[in-house]
């Protein structure tokens, strides 16, 4: 096993490194304190400079560079170490623009890409709904094709990002007459317009991160589709391999448990940093075995798609891995802080917090990990059936049947 880069990547190494020495931090700026527009110019920056948005053509606001997956491998290293901005987070970013760029059309590409990736437009996904949610294929919001227009009624629900979204990418049943996964299209809108009603869902922690989204009679042009009519199971499942990647990072994990180790050495039991108690100690020395299983595993998936092999099942083991980490970090930051743990603020936007309330939006975060972007349970089921040939799950077989 080959486990270095190589002497060719270690100089590409050396070159990202002298980039970022002299554009991270901004002059007499502290990381965590730079600006907006700093990370603006930064990210501008680096997408010249050939390390950000390597895979997007430069004529829709990407570098272009050819595909190498060490060098990108290298630079989210280099990044992180410095905690230097990377790409935009989000849907728009992270899901739909590589979706376009596998399946969209020419003018979607150049309409819509360089929008999502500098964060102008903001999108939402709008897939589950009540009864269509591991069971998506059973979605019933409908689109119908009236004087050049899809109109489409339904619901949405569980809808992420609805407060800032300017536009949601759905799943709507255009073909009522073909069998469940052929008769869905893949549909572009807007979220002002008459025929949309989005009302907040109000969580346990007083946020309202997620809406319900009610279409009656929304619109949007023809083409604002993307692939053909009843290719939308098929273009969503591109989209849900980008989403599984964002959600199954090895880095995520890793930059998680540098956070609790810093607060194990900053809290206090029996007047000594926590981090020397013995059962602490036990404790993250577990949990760190998991997060370099994890790096490990990134590696061998890593590995394989540079030699052009399917990973198979192993994006599916990262994404349970890093949710049970997620989840084993939070029970451990729970233990450390004891009662205040327990007092994060109410409305406090998740991700925004800053303090010890940050460890209970990370606890309540690490809930959700084990059901975004397809649920543990059907993660496993996908292992067994297509890693391990095991037989169908019946139940799943009927309902598709049906
Ligand atoms: C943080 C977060 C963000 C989300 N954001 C969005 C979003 O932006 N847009 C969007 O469209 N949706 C979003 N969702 C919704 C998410 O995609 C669904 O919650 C998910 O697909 C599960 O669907 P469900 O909630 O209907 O649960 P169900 O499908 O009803 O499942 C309930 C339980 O039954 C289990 N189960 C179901 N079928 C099987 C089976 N065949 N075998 C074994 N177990 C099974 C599941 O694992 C689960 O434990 C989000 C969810 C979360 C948690």
């Amino acid at each position: 096993m080959e486990l270095g880069y190589g002497t060719e990547h270690e100089a590409f190494r050396e070159r990202v490194r002298t980039f970022l020495d002299a554009q991270w931090p901004p002059p007499d700026t502290q990381a965590r304190n730079a600006t907006p527009d700093q990370i603006r110019c930064f990210r501008r920056a680096a997408i010249d400079a050939g390390y950000l948005y390597r895979n997007i053509p430069r004529r829709y606001g990407g570098s272009e560079q050819e595909p190498d997956i060490l060098a990108a491998q290298i630079i989210r290293e280099e990044f992180a170490a410095l905690r230097a901005p990377t790409e935009l987070t989000g849907q728009g970013p992270q899901m739909l623009a590589p979706t376009l760029l596998e399946r969209g059309s020419e003018w979607q590409k150049e309409h819509f890409v360089r929008k999502a990736i500098e964060g102008e437009h903001i999108w939402c996904q709008g897939y589950s709904e009540p009864g269509a949610g591991s069971d998506l294929a059973s979605l019933r919001t409908t689109g119908v094709l009236e004087d050049g227009e899809w109109v489409i009624t339904g619901q949405k629900i569980w809808t992420s990002h609805w407060k800032h979204a300017h536009y949601m990418f759905a799943l709507v049943r255009t073909e009522p007459e073909a069998n469940k996964h052929a008769g869905i299209s893949y549909l572009l809108l807007e979220m002002d317009q008459p025929g949309i009603e989005v009302r907040p869902l109000k969580q346990i922690t007083g946020d309202n991160e997620f809406a319900e989204v009610f279409l009656d009679g929304a619109r949007t042009p023809a083409d604002w589709i993307v692939g053909e009519r009843g290719e939308g199971w098929s273009v969503s499942r591109s989209l849900l391999k980008h989403e599984r990647n964002m959600i199954g990072s090895a880095n995520r994990s890793a930059g998680l448990f540098k956070s609790l180790l810093r607060l194990a050495r900053k809290v206090q039991i029996d007047g000594r940093p926590a981090v020397e108690d013995r059962g602490v100690r036990e404790a993250l020395a577990h949990i760190h075995g998991y997060v370099e299983t994890q790096r490990c595993s990134s590696y061998v998936q890593l590995t394989r798609e540079l030699q052009g092999r399917d990973a198979g099942t192993l994006p599916m083991f990262n994404k349970i891995t890093n949710t049970n980490i997620g989840q084993d970090i939070s029970r451990l930051s729970h233990r450390l802080l004891g009662a205040e743990s327990a007092l994060a603020p109410r409305g406090q936007p998740s991700g925004r917090s800053s303090g010890n309330e940050k460890w209970m939006n990370q606890f309540m975060g690490s809930l959700g990990m084990a059901i975004a972007g397809g649920t543990t349970n059907i993660q496993r089921n996908i292992i067994a059936e297509r890693g391990l040939g095991l037989p169908r799950d019946s139940a799943a077989a009927k309902t598709d049947e049906s």
